[in-house]
């Protein structure tokens, strides 16, 4: 594993320091020196592996910056805790059945744990960082209430080393393997350099728990001392600490989103932190009702559960009102992907199904009698857009570039749309511009900028460096359909003279828009032609030519030529 230059000097110092152990080891029998030996260096190596992490966590992410930061304040509890038993050993020269080293031990434990469980090595989703913390946060203080609870009655209110020594005991054992599970699940699901990590670590706290097994056997029979050989492994495990925080120094985590394995464990530890505050009181009566507890024991364990409820409390509540916001933001994200085209980005039919009667009852409302501040904007117009031998653009450059086709002219005609107007993709290749709060009188402009903005600029065909120039067609109808009867044509039928627009001006050479407004209408700039009859109603066609684009020719089935024009100019 290469390292950085400094970080090499940092590995072989603390190397060196290992080594300096083992051979005071050799050297020295059991003594008042080799105690203080073995003391300092284990020191030394707590502050290394602390300084290390918090490293890490200055030229870190966000995210990433807590879980060394963790790391770090972990170990720096454990190198106070290490003062402490340096105290009681060489100053003292006597180690206390029960420390506050201890305690110590169980919080710097807790830290570790809680970086672990944040998965140094993946990058959080948003989600996990919101709610997955506040579970972990969860866990983490069921942990210090069970310490609390079963271990600090016994070292401060009725001190007792028979209930102290085995609660402390499974305590720490239990963090033990919680954290062999957590690095292991790392090194499982990690890869290169953080596998390595992992795998560095799951030999650690291993080691580190069967060591932990051995030290609580051989301390009965006065086998084991500082500086004797298992303290050797001891000192190893810390110094690896350092190694694998120099190792990942500056490495990025991965993504893992959407990955099942992930969110299972999210969900798992969703589903172990929902519980615990449940099981407070079941613990505050327990302790209520045995009467072999002292009066002081139960008191304050009763006292405690009552405050860890509140607190819990105040978390789950928290997450509660994450998890809210959380569904209300999907929920949004839901309905939004509901309405849109997938392919083109633009609103789908269910959004014009959903929202055109609140368009109309808008209007209707403005051409109410007195009703509208603004007279001469209050028309819904629609325009139905159809681009011209688009078939052709298919069958000569394949659907995967009429699809691009498709996506660049819904581009255009947003971009010639107001934000007030919507744009809906109506079929296949048409779409539905509606614009509202509009003025009949100039509904013709909007569609000679739409055909304008989609005609003029040629189209690129991707990956080939030709150019196509692909027209549209329009048909509008303006609603309401008569301004001095605004009931009398529904909207449906408005879209359906739209429609009979968009008809009449394919069939008269496309690259064009035809109006329809109520006969006798004029329009400023445009050409208001003789009144048709249209399902019995009268109406004066509009016309508004589309771009000039010069000569061009219709895309053949044949050989692709440098300009291949989608349609035929008027
Ligand atoms: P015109 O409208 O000018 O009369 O001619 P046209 O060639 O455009 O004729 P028509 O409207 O009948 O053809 C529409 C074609 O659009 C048929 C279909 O293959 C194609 N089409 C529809 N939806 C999609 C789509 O999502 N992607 C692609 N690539 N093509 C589509
Ligand atoms: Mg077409
Ligand atoms: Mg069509």
């Amino acid at each position: 594993m290469r390292l950085r230059k400094n970080s090499k000097i940092w590995a072989c110092a603390v190397v060196c320091l290992v080594i300096a152990q083992a051979v005071a080891s050799v050297l020295f029998a059991k003594s008042y020196r080799l105690t203080a030996i073995t003391g300092w260096i284990e020191f030394a190596l707590m502050v290394s592996a602390s300084l290390a992490f918090a490293r890490n966590a200055f030229s870190s992410s966000r995210q990433q910056r807590l879980v060394w930061a963790l790391m770090g304040v972990g170990y720096a509890i454990e190198a106070c805790s290490q003062i402490v038993w340096i105290h009681w050993q060489l100053v003292v020269k006597q180690a206390p059945a029960m420390s506050l080293g201890d305690a110590g031990i169980y919080l710097a434990w807790t830290a570790l744990i809680l970086a672990f469980a944040l998965r140094p090595h993946a990058e959080l989703t948003t989600q996990h960082q919101r709610l997955g913390t506040l579970d972990l946060l969860l866990l983490l203080l069921w942990g210090l209430y069970l310490y609390l609870f079963l271990v600090i009655p016994w070292q401060y209110l009725a001190p007792e080393l028979q209930s102290y020594g085995p609660a402390y005991k499974y305590l720490a054992l239990a963090q033990d393997m919680i954290l062999l599970s957590i690095v292991l699940h790392g090194w499982l699901r990690s890869s290169g350099r953080w596998r390595h990590f992992y795998v560095l670590l799951t030999v650690i706290v291993a080691v580190d728990t069967v060591m932990e097994y051995f030290v609580d056997t051989l301390s009965g029979v006065d086998l084991y001392f500082s500086g004797s050989w298992c303290n050797s492994l001891a000192v190893a495990g810390l110094a690896g600490m350092t190694y694998a925080a120099l190792m990942v120094d500056g490495l990025e985590p991965v993504s893992e989103h959407g990955d099942p394995v992930s969110e299972r464990y999210w969900r798992w530890a969703s589903r172990l932190a929902a519980p615990t505050t449940l099981f407070l009181p079941v613990l505050a009566a327990w302790s209520f009702l045995d009467h072999s507890l002292p009066a002081s024991v139960w008191k304050f364990r009763v006292l405690l559960s009552l405050g860890a409820i509140v607190v819990f409390g105040f978390v789950g509540i928290v997450k509660q009102a994450r998890l809210e916001r959380e569904l209300a933001h999907a929920n949004d994200e839901l309905l939004d992907a509901s309405l849109t085209d997938l392919l083109t980005g633009v609103r789908n039919r269910r959004f014009f199904a959903n929202s055109i009667q609140a368009e109309v009852q808008q209007v209707l409302r403005s051409f109410a009698a007195n009703a509208a501040p603004d007279l001469h904007n209050r028309d819904l117009v629609f325009y139905l857009i159809d681009i011209d031998h688009f078939k052709r653009v298919n069958d000569q450059f394949g659907h995967k570039i009429g699809d691009q086709v498709l996506v660049e002219v819904a581009r255009r005609i947003n971009s010639a749309a107001r934000l007030s107007d919507a744009v809906v993709r109506w079929g296949g290749e048409e779409f539905l511009l509606l614009s509202r709060c509009t003025n009949r009188e100039e509904a013709h402009i909007v569609a000679k900028r739409v055909l304008d903005v989609v005609g003029t600029r040629p189209h690129r065909v991707e990956g080939s460096g030709e150019e196509m120039r692909i027209t549209c067609s329009i048909g509008w109808a303006v609603f309401p359909w008569m301004e001095t009867d605004p009931k009398l044509v529904p909207y449906d039928q408005v879209v359906t003279l739209a429609d009979y627009a968009l008809y009449q001006a394919k069939g008269s050479g496309r690259n064009r828009a035809v109006g329809l407004l109520p006969e006798g209408k004029t329009v400023r700039g445009g050409t208001v032609a003789p009144a048709i009859f249209i399902n019995g109603i009268p109406s004066s066609p509009v016309t508004t030519l589309g771009p000039q684009i010069g000569e061009i020719s219709a895309p053949s089935s044949s050989t692709p030529a440098k300009t291949a024009a989608a349609s035929a100019t008027s």
